[in-house]
Parts: structure tokens; sequence; C-alpha cells
């Protein structure tokens, strides 16, 4: 059974099999993992609650239209398991809030890049996405309007609440998460990994796990580890109230420029990924109120509804947050052991994909915990990467 606290006296224990650093959607599907494995795992999260940091301020979309296979394989085992999730991790009515009202990624542009993009998709084994000409996609979606040329269409992608996802995962598993709890340094000694020191004490264990989202940087900085990562802001802009928006849309996405939405309630969840510079990990990332504005004339273009909307909008319906992506130079996570330190592991580095890819992610990350020898194998690893890298993220990269 899961304890979820904020640790006095003795409940901090003081050895453990696995301590994880970062009690985000991350550090929370390890844990459950770890705990199927039958490891006493402890999480330490320095926040009040779970899933507060980055986590928060996601969209909480999730999809399987991807290029790579490897991410394609981790994103269907992971819409496998959300779509089971309460009988997955044994909590019975437990309620994530799937939605899987597709994705549909639309162009302006020439059909031939859209239906060869699907071709390709159906060849690494997302069999489930079709191609819509800009007929079709307006028979379905009769929203969207005249100059869009193509779409492509996977109906089982969708959105989930990441809040609930991340408590279920917590509470699914035996391990103990502490809050108001910071990892402050970590020991080694002649064999690896030694201990964690935390803000209560120190827990002597022989594996870590670092899962610190946007700090994660800084924590493997304490072993020394310089790893190839980018903080990057991303915006969200919730409208409270707009009852042009179809209840049944799916997230609908301007794949000329990365511009979406999708319903929200009542209302709908906006996005786009604009050009911003790195950033130092932030505990309270800043917004631009110009943000909304930017989106709504970005979704426009293709979704004509939303002038109309645009014209009646008033601020007080508008809701907006951010948060930072974390990026590796090719946007996909570093997952597995690292070779200079037995013991210290990675699951970070998700980019926009964290809670999309979090089962997946977790599941392959505790496996190699388990057996860090099958790291070759896995396309995840640190090592595909050159040390020192320092490319950001692809701009205008959509969720
Ligand atoms: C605007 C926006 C929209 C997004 N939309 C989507 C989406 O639609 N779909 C999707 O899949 N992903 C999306 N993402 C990305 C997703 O939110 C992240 O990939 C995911 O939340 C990362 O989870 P995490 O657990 O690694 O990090 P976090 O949620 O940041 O968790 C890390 C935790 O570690 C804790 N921590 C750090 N250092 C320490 C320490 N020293 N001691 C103790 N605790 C520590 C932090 O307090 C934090 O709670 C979006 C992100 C943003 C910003």
């Amino acid at each position: 059974m899961a304890r979820i606290l904020v640790p006095v006296g003795d409940d901090l224990p003081r050895q453990a099999d696995l301590v994880i650093i970062g009690g985000g959607i991350i550090g929370c599907a390890s844990a459950f993992y770890a705990s199927r494995a039958g490891m006493s795992a402890v999480v330490l999260e320095r926040r009040d609650s779970l899933g507060a940091l980055t986590t928060a301020a996601s969209e909480e979309c999730f999809r399987a239209q991807f290029d790579e296979p490897e991410n394609v394989r981790m994103m269907l085992d992971s819409i496998a398991v959300f779509e089971e999730f309460a009988e997955f991790v044994g909590l019975k009515d437990w309620d994530i809030h799937l939605r899987q009202q597709g994705y549909l990624f639309m162009t302006a542009g020439d059909p031939q890049a859209v239906r060869a993009r699907v071709e390709r998709q159906r060849g690494i084994g997302l069999t489930d996405v079709e191609y819509l000409d800009g007929d079709q996609v307006r028979y379905r979606f009769p929203v969207i309007g005249p100059a869009v040329t193509a779409a492509s269409w996977r109906a089982k992608d969708g959105w989930l609440s990441a809040h609930e996802l991340t408590y279920g995962f917590a509470k699914g598993s035996s391990s103990l998460f502490a809050l108001r709890t910071e990892a402050t340094d970590i020991r080694t000694d002649g064999h690896g990994v030694a201990a964690v020191v935390t803000s209560r004490g120190q827990i002597a264990t022989r594996r870590i796990i670092i899962a610190a989202g946007p700090y994660a940087g800084i924590v493997a900085g304490w072993l020394g580890v310089k790893l190839p990562l980018v903080n990057l802001r991303r915006q969200k802009a919730v409208l409270g109230r707009v009852p042009q928006v179809p209840r049944d849309a799916p997230m609908t996405i301007d794949n000329d420029t990365g511009a979406f939405w999708r319903p929200e309630v009542e209302g709908a969840a906006l996005g786009w990924a604009l050009p911003e510079e790195p950033t130092p990990p932030s505990e309270a990332v800043p917004t631009d109120w110009t943000f909304p504005a930017t989106v709504l004339e970005g979704i426009t273009h293709l979704t004509p509804f939303w002038n109309e909307v645009a014209e009646s909008l008033t601020r007080d319906n508008v809701f907006l947050s951010a948060g930072q992506y974390t990026c590796s130079p090719d946007n996909k996570p570093i997952i597995g052991p690292f070779a200079g330190i037995p013991g210290v592991f990675f699951n970070l580095g998700y980019a926009g994909h964290g809670i999309m890819a979090s089962p997946g992610g977790s599941r392959l990350a505790i496996e190699l915990v388990l057996h860090p020898e099958q790291n070759q194998q896995n396309p995840f690893r640190l090592e595909r990467f050159e040390t020192e890298t320092t490319t950001v993220c692809r701009e205008g990269m959509v969720i």
C-alpha cells in the first residue's frame, strides 16, 4: 500500500532498494513499476504535492502519431495502459478522465507530404492512422475551413487528467512518497551510488533514478555529469466558456505552424510551441499576456470560427499557465543507466511528451534498473549523444 506523506520522526526510511528523485508523473510512474518488480522505492518530492511542477502545466494530451518506431512503440504501450488504467494499477473505479477524441494534423500545403507521412507511419506499425483529403476532413469535422487540403487522423489519440494519472500510479504502487523533502546531494563510494542526502536526513541506497524534470540537469551535476538538456518555456491558454467549440472535436493541429486547440470542459485548451531561448529551471515560469492572442491568430487560418470567438473574448475567460519542456537534442527522453557510476539511472528529458510516454518510458526505466546489461538495445540510452551536445529543441514542435 502506498504512503504519500510529509515525513515526521522515523517516517523517512534510512535505507531503500531504490530512491527516485522527483515526484512528477515520471517519478510516480517509475515508483509504480518499481513496486511491481518487488523493489522498495522512496520518491523524494520537495513540493507540497505530487505532479505539481511541469506535470501540472501540461496540455494532458497523448498520441501515437510519431515518425520514429521507438516512439510509436512507447506511445502504443502507454495508450494501452491508459485504456485499462484502473485495472492496471489495481484501483477500482479510478478515473483518469480518458477522452479518445483523436488527433487531427492538418495542412494547407502539399497533400502528398501528409500521405507520405501516413504511409511511413503505417510501415512502422501504426496501422490505424488514416489519410484524409480536405473534403473528408470537412465532412467529418464541419468546423474546419476551406484552406485545409489534407490531414492525418488517428481516432484513438486524445487526452486525460495528468493529475489523476500521477496519483493513480502513486496510489497503485507500494512505494513511499516523501513530500516537502528535497534531495540535496548524492553520495558515492567504491561500488557506485551509496546514499541520497535529503533535507530530512540520509537514505542509504545502491540505486537512484533521476526524474527531476527541469531540475534533472542540476541533480546530475552533483555527480559531475553534464546532461545534454535545455529547458524551454511553454505556455498554455485555457478559455473557460466557448460555445462555438464542438464538445466532440479532436485535438486539432495546424501542422504547418504547430498551433493547436482542443475542447476542455465548456471551453478549450490552446497552445503553440513558439520560439524561446533556453532558461534555467524555474519553480514559477512567467506567462506572457500576448500569448492567447498569438495562438488565436495561429489557429484561425484553418479553423475560422476562432475569428468569431476572438472578437467576443474577455480577459476573465482566459486562464494562462506555463511550464518548461526539458529537451534532449533529439527531443526524445533519456532513459537508463549511466555507465560512469553504477547505480545511477535516468528517466528524464521528455520534452512535450512526458504525460503520454510515462507508462512506456517508466516501464523501460525499471527494466533497465533490473537489467542494466540490456542498455545496448535501448534506443533512449544517453550514449546515443556525443557528450556535451547543446542543440536545442526543434522549434514548432507539436505536443
Ligand atoms: C505547457 C506544456 C504543455 C505540455 N503538454 C503536454 C501534453 O499534452 N502531453 C504530454 O505528454 N506532455 C506534455 N507536456 C510535457 C509534460 O508536462 C512533461 O514532459 C512531464 O510533466 C514531465 O514530467 P516529470 O515528472 O519529468 O517532471 P515534473 O513534473 O517537473 O516533475 C519533476 C519533479 O521533481 C521535483 N524535484 C526537482 N528537483 C528535486 C529535488 N532536488 N528534490 C526533490 N524533488 C525535486 C520537482 O519539484 C517536480 O515535482 C507539456 C509541458 C508543458 C510545459
